[in-house]
């Protein structure tokens, strides 16, 4: 029997609407911890589910793509977060150019010219090197984030990487998530308290005047200008 018709018959038992601690017991009950990878930029989100992971014992490998465009303040969480959860297996996976070669090959501030490429390079292909080792892929998008994610189900096949893909938090909204952050004391960007809701690349990230309030949430300020909303990591099932 296949990988995909295997995954598939395994995820009958979940609703479109179970809970992220029923999704995650469900995992636990299903997959042994080396079968599945989280992917987080260390946003709100996946820091609590980083918690939730914890407090259910399974020690999973937590994966961020480190694009050498992150804030100072999302590689020291990265190092907090490292230490509190030292039961996880944490990996950080690399673009295969260093940002000088990038600019060597394809000129400078990609970013700007072609975010798209820029983000292929330097996220999506990341990825794609890595996911093969694991039958799951967990990750922390929730539908209300954007209008790309609304279609967004708690469990689903993800057919562009051929990888059962699990959102314990599809159906939850931002003040769900920083309630269960400021209840079980989970550690947090400190960004997102100076108007940075979404945290990304320092080149493509920017403040959201006025969102202040750590239980809103907008994409406003991701590839702000650009049509760009997304980095190609995450597509949703009907996206
Ligand atoms: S978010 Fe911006 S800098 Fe980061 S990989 Fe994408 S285009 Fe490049």
């Amino acid at each position: 029997m296949s990988k995909q018709v295997k995954n598939k018959q395994k995820t009958d038992v979940l609703s479109p609407s179970s809970s992220p601690f029923a999704v995650i017991n469900w995992l636990k009950k299903n997959y042994q911890p080396q079968q599945i990878v989280m992917t987080t930029s260390f946003g709100m989100e996946g820091c609590a589910m980083i918690d939730m992971l914890n407090q259910q014992g399974i020690s999973i490998t937590i994966a961020d793509i480190d694009t050498g465009f992150l804030f100072e303040e999302t590689k020291a969480l990265r190092q907090r977060i490292r230490q509190k959860y030292s039961n996880l297996n944490f990996e950080t996976w690399y673009p295969e150019l260093s940002p000088l070669e990038q600019d060597r090959h394809y000129g400078k501030q990609l970013w700007l010219k072609n975010p798209n490429q820029c983000c292929e390079l330097r996220k999506v292909r990341p990825l794609r090197n890595n996911l093969p080792r694991f039958q799951v892929w967990l990750t922390g998008i929730r539908k209300s984030q954007s209008e790309s994610r609304k279609s967004l189900t708690p469990i689903f096949w993800d057919w562009q990487n051929q990888i059962l893909k699990i959102c314990p938090l599809a159906n939850w909204q931002r003040s769900d998530v920083w309630d269960y952050i400021s209840a079980n004391n989970v550690p947090y960007n400190p960004l997102h308290e100076r108007g940075y809701p979404s945290v990304g690349c320092t080149h493509c990230t920017s403040r959201v005047p006025g969102l202040v309030e750590l239980s809103s949430y907008s994409r406003a300020g991701r590839w702000a200008g650009n049509e760009k909303t997304e980095c190609g990591l995450h597509f949703t099932p009907e996206s």
